[in-house]
């Protein structure tokens, strides 16, 4: 929470201007129509911030003469959700969205502003701009007296378009069915929760984007005094009925409908817990809620279930798989598709299916090396610390082959006080929604066994709550007719986490048995 209200801009008002409302706009090829109707109607504007952002309240001036004492309320539009345009040189014309919703329906609402002066249009102008950079220090006015509180941290760095569709998504109940179908991911909440029950009983619960409630309601199960769901979408109301439905457990969980960067709780929590895992960990960037809601709600050295999250990566080595994403992009080898020559667009087409991540589920004997883990700790890791991950890489192959690119998978820790428990993704551990995440390199290297492979990856996040992942794997390498090793072979990968490919046709090397899948994989299990 940021704090600091000496600093607070003092609010601006501004008069001297009239509102044309406009019905529509009409976008001709080159030029801008903007039809208007009715008469102008004079108002004033003050420039004013409150807990979503900052925003211009416009007010209707009655006109002399007028018994109205009050002056009425026009409308108030927020400025990040506000299109504002100098449309001449008294002329500016503003787009507002009128909704600050991200999953319910919005409208738009235009109007032109008309000023006496030109001068008049300037100064508002850049007073505007201004004011919209401010939007960081969010403030509250209240009776007169102002402070600063959180500033909405989720709606700086989300693109509202995103995170409309992120929202809508989650309010579908089929979706929450889905997460709460996947028996190893539910089972081991619940599991981690029962079994740890000491941790919950006659504690203070926040449950971190709650959805349809579950994790509440087995909070609630082990004990809880109290447990608070916050979930941002429509789903909060569905999880109100769930609840509302399991007497007496209900008497003990409140929901509350909205972002963990914005609500406000009525007391402080000794345990958090949430499910806010993304393919690849940290896709869907809520882990940075999850760690904003440490900082809002959680007690000095309270606990987090889950606690610590690994990425876990190795190179692997699919045949099939190079194959078949090589293959898509053949129909753009077509010089006669129709008379048509479809050619100049084949390297774009091959460059955008490598730019996929495969998720699917992988038999583990592709990997080719060791694998090797990164550690995000969800208790001291800073909220920016997600914005960039960067994660050096090495690797000796165990087996001469051709390396196809890098998997990747992650586990998290519920660390109770009673038993510890990891809930995997691992390859050749049980399946999860999530899967496996495969990086396919559009050029394979050629490695012999005992060769180091070493590289970077790199993962940028996006306001798009996803990352753009850069890969790098190098190795050096073979002398042909030789088992020598010569200069070094490197090849690069720009993926967009956000577009994955789903590949859920398990290839006929998967169905083998569970004893072999145990050897295969026991010393990569979590320990
Ligand atoms: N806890 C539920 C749902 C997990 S899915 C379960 O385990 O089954 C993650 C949920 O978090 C979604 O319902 C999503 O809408 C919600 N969510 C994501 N970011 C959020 C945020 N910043 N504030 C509140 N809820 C959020």
């Amino acid at each position: 929470m940021e704090d600091s209200s000496s600093d607070s801009p003092p609010a601006r008002a501004f008069n001297g201007m009239s509102v044309f409302p406009l019905t529509e706009m009409v976008i001709d090829g080159t030029s801008e129509v903007w039809p208007t109707f009715g008469r102008p109607i004079s108002v004033s504007a003050v420039l004013k911030m409150d807990r979503h952002g900052s925003f211009v309240e416009f007010s209707r001036i009655p006109p002399p003469g007028a018994e109205v004492e009050k002056v009425e309320l026009f409308t108030r539009c927020y400025l990040h959700l506000s299109q504002v345009m100098k449309a001449g040189p008294k002329l500016q014309m503003w787009t507002v969205n009128d909704s600050e919703d991200t999953d319910g329906p919005s409208k738009m609402l235009a109007f032109g502003l008309q000023f006496g002066l030109q001068k008049e249009n300037d100064e508002f102008h850049s007073a505007i701009q201004e004011h919209r950079n401010n939007a960081t220090k969010l403030e509250t006015v209240d009776s007169g007296t102002m402070s600063i509180s959180t500033e909405n941290k989720f709606e700086r760095k989300i693109e509202s378009s995103s995170a409309k569709m992120y929202f809508h998504y989650y309010g579908q109940l089929l979706h929450q069915q889905n997460m709460m179908q996947d028996y190893v991911r539910t089972g081991t909440y619940y599991a981690a929760v029962i079994e740890n029950h000491a941790d919950f009983e006659g504690k203070i619960v926040v449950d971190v984007g709650a959805g349809s409630g579950i994790l509440s309601l087995f909070a609630a199960q082990a004990g809880a005094k109290h447990v608070y769901a916050v979930e941002a979408s429509a789903m909060a109301e569905y999880a109100r009925k769930l609840i509302a439905g399991n007497h007496p457990l209900s008497q003990r969980i409140t929901v509350i409908h909205g972002k963990v960067e914005e609500v406000e709780l009525p007391e402080k929590a000794d345990i958090l817990i949430s499910e806010p895992m993304g393919t690849l960990l940290v896709n869907e960037r809520m882990l940075e809620s999850y760690i904003i809601a440490r900082d809002r709600f959680l007690v000095p050295n309270g606990k987090m279930f889950p606690s610590r999250g690994r990425i876990h990566m190795a190179p692997f080595s699919d045949e099939y798989l190079y194959g078949e994403i090589a293959n898509k992009a053949l129909f753009w080898q077509q010089q006669s598709y129709y008379g048509v020559d479809l050619t100049p667009l084949r390297d774009t087409a091959f460059q955008g299916y490598f730019s996929q991540p495969v998720v699917d589920a992988f038999d583990p004997r592709l990997l080719i090396a060791q694998p090797i883990m990164h550690n995000i700790d969800f208790l001291t890791a800073k909220e920016e610390d997600l914005y960039e991950i960067d994660i050096p890489l090495e690797f000796k192959s165990s087996v001469a082959a051709r390396v196809h690119g890098l998997a990747c998978w992650f586990d998290v820790l519920f660390d109770g006080s009673t038993v510890q428990r990891w809930l995997t993704t691992a390859p050749g551990s049980p399946t999860t929604h999530w899967y496996q995440i495969r990086c396919v390199l559009s050029q394979p290297l050629y490695v012999l066994a005992g060769q180091p492979i070493t590289g970077r990856l790199h993962l940028i996040a996006h306001s798009s709550q996803s990352y753009t992942i850069h890969l790098t794997m190098s190795a050096s390498s073979i002398i042909p007719g030789s088992n020598r090793v010569g200069t070094l072979q490197t090849s690069t990968a720009k993926l967009d986490l956000k577009e994955p490919y789903y590949r859920m046709t398990q290839s006929p090397a998967f169905a083998w048995s569970q004893q072999e899948q145990q050897q295969q994989v026991t010393s990569w299990l979590p320990q």
